[in-house]
């Protein structure tokens, strides 16, 4: 057996036969065409094809309810005739008289080697989409294989394996054959690597040239949660492999069945389950999962995939197409917490001794107004479309919040004045991860409309344990006397100000302290789609009135 290691980026575990992508291995030669105008003529009429090709492909994946492939088709069709692309192709065919295929392929080297340059990993992803789309043009100029015929073959399931995949080869992905996919290359922030993520389909990537074509046709076990291929495994390792396979459908088909129910304890308390997103994109995925709405929406990630700041426009599209999928679900955005283990370039910061507890979140946007305000009216501007929840991170003090309040009220009256329509009753809350929070929760109760306590810092800054630190790893223990207490008397404060409280830390996707957070009074749970029905299965098996004191580490 030959083991790979690569990166994980989606989970699970699948059997297949190896089988490498046929490439449109078209020969491409450096010719100067007999008539530029004719030729020009022809590239234009092969870019009109693949706009009407893409109109197909986006309209199936409208029908299939993917929306999140529709939409980076949208994305191709606009890159067709982005104008620097264009101007470099056409300058290529009229001025230095190139043939079509020549021309493109020359630009889509160009303009990918640019994106592959650049420091964020989300630009460097971008690469893939300009080789999508100059392909594309490539094979209607000469001709190649049309796309559906590249992944033939019969009934047998397939481990797909390539250099790397395009995200328009990775939506086009048949779910009845292909059952994983494996490549040299590709970076986790690509769309590649999203989509595999809300296909649900096992994805290793980056396993580099140990993953060889002589592999062409063996058998293989990808495992997307260690990011393994195994290639030629003995006859026990495949059974051990089927066995896991088999009990994860088994809980994934009887979790399904949990679908449309409600979460609701044995005793009869109704409960939230949310989500934890960090893309607009990742909202497909917590409706497929019958999330109740969004309880954290990780802002910073939009930061953390940009070059320069978000503009307000941008984000308020980011925001504003979240809220609309959502309909009238509840949708929690946290402002961004950017600083500690999220480092951005264009934000300037110092190097610090010790980040976790320096410059971060909410103490950047209380000093970098601007910033702050451009966000916020983002967000007001979106609430117009759903119903909008803004939290802010890493509180320690009632100032903080009272200071924030105030910035609020100095944005909606702006928007007011510019008769900018927005919802006033968005709803404030403040997350409650550090000890001095919960130390001051009954006075910050009375100041917001909610809570939601991040048990990852929480846990970081009451045990001391650095969460970045995989030594100090051991230390981390989530049932500790000292958090349990903090969660419980943070909760009892809420509810005496009659605000509810939530938990969107890891610990809410803890099934074994489902109990004790149930019976501490927690309102929400806020977990990653992947976690919600299993959830849901939990807290539907749990009576709370049973859960006798004894059971409680914190009593
Ligand atoms: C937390 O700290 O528990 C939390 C949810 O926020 P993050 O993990 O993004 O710091
Ligand atoms: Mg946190």
């Amino acid at each position: 057996m030959i083991k790979i290691k690569g990166k994980a980026v989606s989970g699970g575990i699948a059997i297949g036969k190896i089988m490498f992508l046929k490439k449109n291995e078209i020969e491409i030669e450096a010719k100067h065409s007999e008539n530029e105008r004719q030729e020009l003529d022809r590239y234009r009429q092969a870019v009109e094809k693949a706009v009407l090709e893409l109109n197909t492909m986006i309209a199936e994946a409208k029908a299939n309810g993917r929306e999140d492939a529709a939409e980076i088709f949208e994305i191709h069709q606009m890159m067709l005739f982005d104008k620097e692309y264009v101007t470099e192709i056409e300058e290529m065919i009229t001025k230095e008289k190139w043939i079509s295929e020549y021309a493109v392929e020359e630009t889509s080297k160009k303009f990918s080697q640019a994106f592959l340059s650049m420091d964020s990993e989300y630009m460097r992803g971008r690469a893939a989409d300009v080789m999508d789309v100059s392909d594309r043009i490539i094979r209607l100029l000469s001709g190649g294989i049309e796309e559906d015929d590249r992944i033939g073959l019969d009934k047998e399931k397939i481990i797909l394996c390539a250099d790397d995949l395009t995200p328009s080869e990775t939506v086009r992905l048949d779910k009845n054959k292909v059952v994983a996919f494996a490549t040299k290359g590709g970076t986790a922030q690509s769309h590649t690597a999203i989509i595999a993520g809300t296909m649900n389909l096992p994805a290793i990537i980056a396993l580099g040239n140990d993953l060889s074509e002589e592999y062409d046709g063996m058998t293989a076990v990808a495992d997307g949660v260690g990011g393994y291929l195994y290639v030629n495994p003995p006859l026990e390792f495949l059974e051990d492999a089927k066995e896991r396979c088999r009990k994860e459908k088994l809980k994934r088909e009887r979790l399904r069945q949990l679908k449309g129910m409600k979460n609701i304890t044995e005793d009869g308390r109704e409960i939230m389950v949310y989500a934890n997103i960090g893309t607009p994109t990742d909202v497909d995925e917590v409706l497929d999962n019958d999330g109740g709405g969004i309880g954290l929406f990780r802002s910073e990630f939009l930061y953390l995939k940009c070059k320069n700041f978000p503009t307000e426009e941008e984000q308020f599209n980011a925001y504003k197409s979240v809220l609309k999928k959502m309909g009238d679900k509840r949708v929690i955005i946290r402002t961004m917490d950017i600083g500690a283990d999220k480092q951005i370039d264009y934000f300037g910061l110092d190097i610090e001794e010790n980040p976790a507890l320096g410059y971060r979140a909410i103490r950047i946007c209380l000093t970098r107004r601007e910033i702050f305000k451009t966000q916020l009216k983002a967000l007001f501007r979106a609430s117009a479309f759903g119903k909008l929840g803004i939290m802010i991170p890493m509180v320690i003090s009632l100032e903080e919040v009272l200071e924030t309040k105030k910035i609020i009220e100095e944005v909606k009256a702006e928007l007011k004045y510019n008769k900018i329509e927005f919802d006033e009753k968005t709803e404030f809350g403040i997350m409650i991860e550090t000890p001095a929070a919960v130390m001051i929760s009954d006075d910050l109760a009375k100041e917001v409309d909610f809570f939601s306590i991040g048990t990852n810092d929480l846990t970081q800054y009451s045990l001391a344990i650095d969460r970045q630190n995989p030594q100090v790893e051991a230390y981390y223990n989530p049932r500790h006397k000292a958090l349990m207490r903090m969660i419980h008397k943070t909760v009892e404060n809420a509810h005496k100000e009659g605000i509810w409280c939530g938990v969107c830390g890891e610990l809410a996707a803890n099934l074994d302290m489902t109990e004790q957070l149930l019976a501490m009074g927690v309102d929400e749970f806020s977990v990653s789609p992947p976690h919600i029905l299993s959830l849901r299965e939990k807290i539907r098996s749990v009576n709370i009135k049973k859960i006798t004191k004894s059971n409680l580490d914190i009593l």
